[in-house]
């Protein structure tokens, strides 16, 4: 705390992660000795920069750019880049914490990492994007590398954005090297399911907490929020498994679309045009905005939280209970506040937490990695299968380490020491570095 002031979101998540991890440091005293905790509260690498460029109007505009170089134990740093107002190095920190844990949780050959800058992409023209890209790129690139660092997208950064980042890389280093970036176009290096695979994942880890009680998808109410990647495709996947899903929201307020979102619709306006939810409705009859209030007080069976950190709180969880939710899968990262979390449990709501339930998105990123390594692409279908057999064995391990730690069905419990021991082990075997 001391060493880190004013990182509010950092210090929650490693709270939260060390908060579970009792019985398994108890259990393994090398982790102690090995200081592997306080080594894992220190980042291997943090980059600041600043990003200059020049905006429509011709004036110069300066932006704070982050890479955190988290933890390479398991593989070369691994996470995607964010461009939100709100970032700050404790953002980015928190977010790369998460990334070791779940990379490690996911089982693939990849270590942990974060970054981004404080820029906003909301209201700008293709053209100073791109200009932003190109200038951010023009310091990330003597960071990153098929072996060093990998970066993807999150908040803010899509298709169009990876494009302009890799563009600029390409352009710097004269090397097509298409395993330096994941999220990347189809036809120049990407992987088919990685648009959907966030989304998709966290539907699929629902789906096999719902069925540890004999429950599916079909027929029940979902609400979803947040309406960028993560949500579009959950809310996607829900629907094709039979669920009504009654809402999405941005950061104007939440819809409510009690026929079920219309996912052409939500497309059209949110990938195709860039508008605001507003939009949505005024197409949508029926659909109405609700501005202010929470998303979480529509009466729902299934609530996936898709948008940003806390965005669930302890107030939103008790109207869920009260509504008689029955599962939480986080779509987002830390979006639901700890006490949440906690009165979640307590009432018995089955709860995924994002360093599992949204892991088949890095997943994805590492098929993607593997294929440009074998110069390969994969079908829709083979890659989709790959991520559902992730999906099951994410949910299993955690399902599994919460058994063997004498707290079943806790899958905050079983996600954080599954991911943590699989890192630690790694970090102890590659000596004091
Ligand atoms: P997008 O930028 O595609 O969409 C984010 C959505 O959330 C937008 O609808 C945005 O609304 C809304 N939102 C963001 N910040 C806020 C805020 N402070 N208040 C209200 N609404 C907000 O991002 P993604 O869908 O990629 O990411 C969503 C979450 O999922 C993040 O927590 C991210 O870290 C996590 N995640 C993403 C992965 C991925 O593969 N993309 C992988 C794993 C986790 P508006 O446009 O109005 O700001």
């Amino acid at each position: 705390l001391r060493r880190n002031p004013g990182e509010a979101e950092f210090h929650q998540a490693v709270r939260e992660v060390f908060d579970t991890l009792g019985p398994v440091v108890r259990a393994h005293p090398q982790y102690t000795e090995g200081a592997v905790l306080e080594r894992l509260c220190e980042p291997e690498r943090q980059i600041i920069f600043r990003v200059p460029w020049v905006d429509d109007a011709g004036r110069v505009q300066i932006n704070r750019g982050f890479r955190v170089e988290y933890s390479s134990a398991l593989g070369p740093y691994k996470g995607g880049l964010r461009f939100h107002p709100s970032v700050y190095l404790g953002i980015v920190k928190f977010l790369g914490f998460e990334q070791i844990i779940k990379n490690a949780l996911s089982g693939m050959p990849i270590g942990g990492g974060k970054g981004g800058a404080d820029f906003d992409p909301r209201g700008r023209s293709d053209g100073e994007v791109m200009r932003f890209c190109q200038s951010f790129m023009t310091e990330l690139y003597r960071h990153i590398g098929e072996h060093t660092d990998v970066p993807a997208g999150d908040i803010g950064v899509g298709a169009r954005e990876i494009g302009y980042l890799f563009g600029q890389y390409k352009r710097i280093t004269n090397r097509y090297e298409s395993g330096v970036l994941t999220g990347k176009g189809l036809t120049w290096g990407g992987s088919l399911v990685r648009t959907e695979a966030t989304g998709y994942g966290t539907v699929l880890f629902a789906e096999q907490m719902l069925a540890t009680r004999g429950a599916a998808f079909d027929g029940l109410r979902v609400a979803v929020s947040g309406a960028g990647n993560v949500a579009t495709y959950a809310i996607q996947k829900a629907q094709s498994l039979g669920a009504r899903v009654v809402t999405f929201s941005d950061s104007s307020g939440y819809v409510v679309d009690e026929a079920g979102i219309d996912l052409e619709l939500l497309r059209q306006v949110k990938e195709v045009e860039r508008g605001r939810a507003a939009d949505y409705v005024a197409r949508r009859p029926g659909a109405r905005l609700v501005e202010g209030g929470s998303v979480w007080d529509v009466p729902v069976d299934v609530a996936l939280p898709c948008a940003t950190q806390n965005e669930l709180t302890v107030d939103d969880a008790r109207t869920l209970l009260t509504n008689g939710v029955r599962a939480v899968a986080e779509g987002a990262n830390m979006p639901t506040t700890p006490d949440a979390v906690q009165l979640l449990q307590e009432g018995g709501v089955l709860f995924g937490p994002g360093k599992a339930a949204n892991a088949g998105g890095v997943a994805t990123s590492a098929l993607e990695m593997q294929q440009n390594a074998s110069r390969d692409s994969w079908t829709f279908p083979h890659t989709e299968e790959r991520l559902a057999e992730i999906m099951v064995a994410i949910h299993d391990r955690c399902a599994a380490t919460a058994e063997e730690f004498g707290a079943p069905g806790n899958y905050v419990l079983g996600a954080n020491i599954a991911g943590f021991r699989r890192v630690a082990d790694a970090m102890l075997a590659l000596g004091v570095i």
